[in-house]
């Protein structure tokens, strides 16, 4: 049996019962980096270090399925900047979190491979579903968020991010998502927004969930109506949906980019208030790396100037380069809440601008079950859309990952896995008909 079977079965709408009595290949498809070329970019600065040189489709038995634990026909699945870091290597091979993972018993050590399939996104059909999934079936269409927990402990009971054995699944366990079979928990499942193509319902997940959780779900920064928010990278992954929550929520959303490209796409989103941080020019640190308190003044000028007010929350994630200048112009007694460092780990920041006027600073990452849950919902309501702008097939997974890694994407980049074409898995084509100007937006933005 050949994947293909299981593909057309899938695409002919086949039942459960027709999908669990195909047989499954002992080999497939996969995106992966190897353990045997770690040190290939030793010496190199970042961002000549190429994931079209580290991501290899090759040809590697199926996961194995235990408890709790379903296989899913991944249909589409899209990058993540986790799949950049994990293709360059930094800031460290992924393979240590697999060896940390073996460390904890049997079911970590399957993960301990001389491989890593990577991806933290699908959209997709299951296949099988191990002892004890009582909630899914084979034949189910699904989206997958990537928080892979099993709160056999009780201090993730709360709030499962906060679990000791919390990993982020594709990233920091093996099995991901880029690959013609992916092996999951059945606590990642949700069910597919019925009016998205594969590639569509894929995208959401990972940065969906965590702008969920940093602006409107009860852990973080939760955004009230009236709220002013900046939000850094606005048509970006994060960014993208951050946007539209703001939106939906009665906030108002002010929005920094770096293209007029990008500008005019918020604008035709209805956002009013949008810097162009490249025309704008901002630097906020000196040649001899001190923070430029003039640009500082001169960025929070610009944002009085286009809202009459201060952020009450700052959206953060490009880390070093901006976050100091996020701290200054945040408003006495605001929120900057923050997920990421992509610029740079160590941050700065001249703490008499937080003590004295009351700041808070939020430390957010991905999102449980119940915040995921509640975002895709929002999706299958049609009150937020997917920010996907262009699609590549599984064998070009190292030149969407080049393309996110050297920010020349919008929103998100699909990537087909199981499915032969874009516009794939719609079911419901009168919801679609009703968004389909909201989805097709960002896809213009090539
Ligand atoms: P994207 O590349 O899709 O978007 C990031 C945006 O940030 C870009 O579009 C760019 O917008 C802006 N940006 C990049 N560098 C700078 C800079 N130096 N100064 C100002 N703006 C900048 O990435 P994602 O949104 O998917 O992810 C962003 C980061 O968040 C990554 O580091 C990722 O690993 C992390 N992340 C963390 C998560 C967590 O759970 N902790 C979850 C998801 C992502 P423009 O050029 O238009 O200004």
């Amino acid at each position: 049996m050949t994947m293909q079977a299981i593909h057309d079965a899938i695409n002919a709408d086949a039942d459960g019962d027709t999908i669990a009595s195909l047989p499954l290949p002992d080999t497939m498809r996969a995106a992966v980096i190897r353990k045997s070329e770690v040190d290939m970019f030793e010496g190199m600065t970042s961002r000549d270090k190429d994931p079209r040189q580290s991501l290899h489709i090759d040809d590697v038995p199926l996961p194995p399925l235990g408890a709790n634990e379903v296989l899913i026909a991944p249909m589409a699945s899209a990058i993540n900047f986790n799949t950049v870091w994990t293709s360059i290597f930094e800031p460290l091979p992924t393979f240590g979190f697999l060896e940390r993972f073996a460390r904890e018993g049997e079911l970590g050590a399957r993960h301990d491979l001389d491989y890593h399939i990577v991806g933290s996104d699908a959209a997709g059909v299951v296949l099988r579903v191990g002892q004890g999934v009582t909630r899914w079936q084979p034949g189910d269409r699904v989206t997958v968020h990537c928080n892979y927990v099993d709160l056999e402990g009780p201090e993730g009971h709360e709030d499962s991010m906060l679990d000791p054995t919390q990993r982020i699944w594709g990233f920091e366990t093996n099995f991901g998502a880029l690959a013609d079979v992916a092996m999951v928990k059945a606590n990642q499942l949700m069910p597919m927004p019925t009016h998205l193509s594969w590639e569509e319902a894929a995208s959401l997940g990972l940065v969906m969930a965590t702008s969920y959780r940093m602006l409107v779900g009860q852990n973080e920064a939760r955004m009230k109506q009236g709220d002013v928010v900046l939000i850094w990278g606005a048509t970006g992954g994060l960014g993208g949906f951050a946007t539209q929550f703001v939106l939906n929520g009665g906030g108002i959303p002010v929005c920094v980019v770096s293209s007029p490209e990008k500008v005019a796409l918020l604008e035709e989103l209805g956002v009013e208030h949008i810097i162009d941080r490249k025309a704008e020019g901002y630097s906020f640190w000196t040649d001899n790396g001190e923070p430029d308190y003039a640009e500082y003044r001169r960025f929070g000028g610009r944002i009085r100037e286009l809202v009459g007010e201060d952020p009450d929350i700052v959206f953060e994630h490009p880390g070093r380069a901006t976050f100091g200048a996020s701290v200054f112009v945040a408003k006495k007694g605001g929120t900057i809440v923050t997920c990421a460092s992509t610029s740079g780990f160590q941050h700065s920041y001249d703490n008499r601008y937080l003590w004295m006027n009351l700041k808070d600073i939020l430390g957010s990452h991905f999102a449980n079950y119940n915040e995921a849950w509640a975002a895709n919902r929002l999706v299958a309501k049609g009150m937020i859309h997917p920010i996907l702008s262009r699609t590549y097939p599984l064998e070009d997974v190292g030149e969407a990952a080049h393309q996110v890694h050297h920010n020349l994407h919008t929103g998100k980049i699909g990537i087909l896995v199981g499915a032969s074409e874009e516009g794939m898995g719609i079911r419901d084509h009168e919801l679609r008909a009703r968004h389909a100007d909201d989805i097709d937006h960002w896809k213009h933005l090539q």
